[in-house]
């Protein structure tokens, strides 16, 4: 890092960048940590706080103490009462390749003065950090975060997770003790939540970590009951009047054996190799699991290191939070098409300017109907968050309203379809709009084949999706029937 010696001008554009980079942060701080709903994806996010993070290391004369580089998390709403955290909720560093792991392990070594350390590796939750107080073992209060050092008294709320034991089972826990955890929802949970708010005509989430933040901070305990919340604790805050074990992972079984829940694949791992393991099969089950996780955290197991190592401004030096590529990433809607499907349906497919989506290019997504299109008033021009996990196909989540072009169009559902030319209907009650050129449409023809030699029907073997377009193109077959009379000479000139 080189600091400037001499104070040389700063020119005027990255004084006017650091302004505007400061006014969008601060835009997106209110809409993520007051309102719950975000715009723009955490890797987007991420990039405009690292990009005023260096312009004010490169120019340390124009920080301000209120800088949104200074401090992260919001400060709490009027409608709670302000709890102050006792030992502030500090915020992890992020790593995102091996090498900032190789360099964390390193040095830790270095500052201990150790050559082996054990982490314990457990699942970053895509959920909202809360702490739960216990006093002679009874749940007494609830909090969110907030900005780390002040945060929202949300006992009623918390009272209502089924998962968070109101009274602790057992014996031998300390008089006071703090547990931290996230608060988060199931995939299943999540999808249920949104549809029942689409359905009442209210705005859906953006992801469970914010319908997780949206249903504990709500004003009335009887919503927050009725919301699919659970929770994963992952440490301890302050204790007092007791003692805990010397590691954190035994401080983990403890609280499980005390009712509290915590994450079933944490593991111990044996220093920076160790971790990578470990990252490496979460990534892989990670689309099988039932919650969403964005990294994994790792953090020194012995306490007597971890108090050692201290921390550094607001992250402790004793942890890491190794992030996944991210699913969701902005780009910009070029244009809408419209495909035609087996029974005439026509589906909007948007077409992007490519972008990597969690280290594949993506150039287009779906967006599923007419009605999603208005829902999400999606307008062609429009910067759009487009979302990847796994291999279904990606979609288009939202909209980033505050980028839209002045006069960019609505997408039109055509009057005619795009392949026959037959009149375009949408019957009342229906949701998709269709061709009614029914087997006369090219498209609908090709569907049907490729439907009645997919594994759902006949099975065909050898006869996939891009054979049946290859024979449909060479003009060998128009409908089910044809394919019985392909000969071996046709099949082998393709
Ligand atoms: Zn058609």
């Amino acid at each position: 890092m080189t600091t400037r010696q001499h104070s040389s001008p700063i020119p005027d554009q990255a004084r006017k960048r650091i302004e505007e980079l400061r006014e969008q942060i601060n835009y997106h701080n209110y809409l993520y940590y007051a309102l719950d709903t975000p715009e723009i994806p955490d890797a987007e996010y991420d990039r405009l706080l690292r990009e005023l993070q260096e312009l004010e290391q490169q120019y340390p004369e124009l920080i301000t103490p209120d800088s949104p580089a200074r401090r992260v998390g919001a400060t709490p709403l009027e409608a709670f009462s302000e709890v102050r955290h006792e030992l502030p909720m500090l915020s992890l560093n992020n790593a995102f390749s091996d090498q900032e792991v190789f360099d964390f392990d390193r040095r830790v070594r270095e500052r201990l003065g150790v050559e082996h350390v054990e982490y314990h590796a457990e699942p970053k939750l895509d959920g909202l950090a809360i702490s739960l107080l216990y006093e002679q073992g009874q749940l007494v209060r609830g909090a969110t975060r907030g900005d780390g050092s002040r945060g929202e008294d949300v006992t009623r709320n918390v009272r209502t997770i089924s998962a968070i034991p109101l009274k602790l089972d057992g014996s031998g826990f300390p008089a006071s003790m703090e547990v931290r955890g996230g608060a988060c929802m199931t995939k299943e949970g999540f999808r249920q939540l949104n549809s029942a708010q689409e359905h009442r005509g209210l705005k859906s989430f953006a992801n469970p970590r914010n319908a997780a933040a949206g249903s504990l901070r709500q004003q009335d305990p009887g919503i927050t009951a009725q919301r699919p919340l659970t929770i994963y604790c992952y440490g301890i805050g302050a204790v007092k009047g007791g003692n805990l074990p010397d590691r954190h992972s035994a401080i983990m079984q403890k609280l499980r054996d005390w009712g509290l829940r915590i994450s079933p694949k944490a593991q111990q791992v044996e220093g920076a190799q160790g971790c990578l393991d470990y990252y490496r099969i979460m990534a892989a089950e990670r689309n099988q699991l039932p919650y969403e996780i964005d990294g994994i955290v790792y953090k020194v197991d012995k306490i007597a290191w971890q108090e050692q190592l201290g921390q550094l401004s607001r992250a402790p030096r004793w942890a890491l939070a190794h992030k996944f590529p991210a699913q969701e990433e902005i780009t910009r809607l070029l244009d809408v098409e419209w495909q035609v499907g087996r029974t005439g349906a026509l589906t909007p497919v948007a077409r992007l300017k490519p972008v990597s989506v969690g280290g594949v290019m993506v150039s287009n997504a779906t967006l599923h109907n007419q009605d999603e299109i208005e829902r999400k008033d999606i307008r062609i021009g429009d910067t759009i968050v487009v979302r990847r996990a796994g291999d279904v196909m990606p979609e288009v989540v939202s909209v980033v309203e505050s980028r839209r072009p002045p006069g960019a169009p609505r997408p039109q559902l055509p009057d005619r379809c795009p392949v026959c030319d037959s009149e375009v209907v949408r019957l009342p009650g229906e949701k998709v709009a269709r061709c009614s050129g029914g087997l006369y449409c090219p498209a609908q023809r090709r569907e049907a084949i490729k439907h009645f030699a997919s594994r759902r029907a006949m099975d065909i073997e050898g006869l996939g999706d891009k054979r049946v377009e290859q024979l449909g193109k060479k003009n060998l077959i128009h409908n089910v029937a044809d394919l019985y009379y392909l000969r071996q000479e046709q099949l082998e000139t393709l």
